[in-house]
């Protein structure tokens, strides 16, 4: 019988064997990577990153999506099907503590949450390949200056290069979903870009400035900071949140945890 798809689970299938031949070629899985698959659905690109050869687990919330798997792919030991929420799951966990690649035609209800979610592992992560809506690729590699510039933006440049890589129409998938989707490559850095202060530091300034993104920072970092303490920072309480760069909220990272020391 037919899958039903279910909103709920954002589930629009990729059926469009040109879109996913090039997220394969792009992805280049070789035998010996250690991949996971967020949401495997119908297994568009489950079947050819297992054709590669490489460790697969694949991590899919449905169970009716679950029980098809395990038929499809019952006696194949290259791959491990977890039955779970990928916002809810320790992904470290599923790697055994091993470096690990990351794929995924992310559901796009929760692809934001999901990310965030994902980037406190950049240690482990070797790369991230992932289909979002192309709305949330061009926020996540805007710059500043930009209306798109956000705190995902800052975010997801802070741990990683954002590669965008190509569009993909509406039409590719089934249900046709009503957005225009994109192809995003994450690359975590070996090395941090630059201090940001203590842990969580940077996330609370940045979620702090952009809650407010048309105030100017005097008035919406007021709760963290004074304005003599964004000057000294080499920060003009002036300017908006969507004028700094990732290095001068790093500045701001580092002074909050000095002065709440
Ligand atoms: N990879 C398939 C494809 O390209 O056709 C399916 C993509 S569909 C956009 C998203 C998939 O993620 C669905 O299979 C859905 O059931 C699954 N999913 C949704 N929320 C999830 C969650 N929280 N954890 C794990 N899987 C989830």
């Amino acid at each position: 019988m037919k899958h039903k798809p279910r909103k709920r689970f954002g589930q629009n299938f990729l059926h469009d064997q040109q879109v996913i031949d090039r997220i394969i070629a792009c992805v280049a899985p070789q035998a010996g990577d250690l991949l996971i698959e967020i949401g495997p659905g119908q297994a568009a690109l489950t079947g050819p990153l297992l054709a590669s050869g490489a460790e697969l687990h694949v991590l899919e919330i449905d169970r009716e999506l679950v029980s098809r798997l395990q038929t499809l792919f019952s006696g194949n030991t290259n791959i491990t099907i977890h039955p779970c929420d990928a916002l809810q799951t320790s992904l470290p966990r599923i790697a055994g503590n091993r470096p690990f690649r990351l794929i995924g035609n992310l559901p796009y209800n929760i692809s934001t949450p999901l990310i965030f979610h994902i980037l406190q592992w950049h240690e482990q992560l070797v790369d991230m390949h992932f289909m979002l809506q192309k709305e949330v690729v061009d926020r996540m590699a805007a710059g500043p200056g930009s209306r798109t510039y956000g705190r995902l933006s800052v975010m997801t440049q802070f741990r990683c290069s954002v590669t965008p890589l190509f569009d993909v129409l509406p039409e590719s998938f089934t249900p046709v979903p009503r957005v225009c989707s994109s192809i995003v490559r994450l690359q975590p850095r070996k090395t941090p870009l630059t201090d940001a202060g203590s842990k969580g530091s940077l996330e609370r300034v940045v979620t702090t400035a952009f809650s407010q993104r048309r105030k100017t920072l005097r008035n919406s970092l007021k709760s963290l900071f004074t304005t003599e303490q964004l000057t000294a920072a080499g920060i003009d309480p002036g300017q908006r949140a969507e004028q700094l760069s990732l290095s001068q909220f790093a500045a701001l990272g580092r002074s909050l945890s000095y002065h709440e020391d």
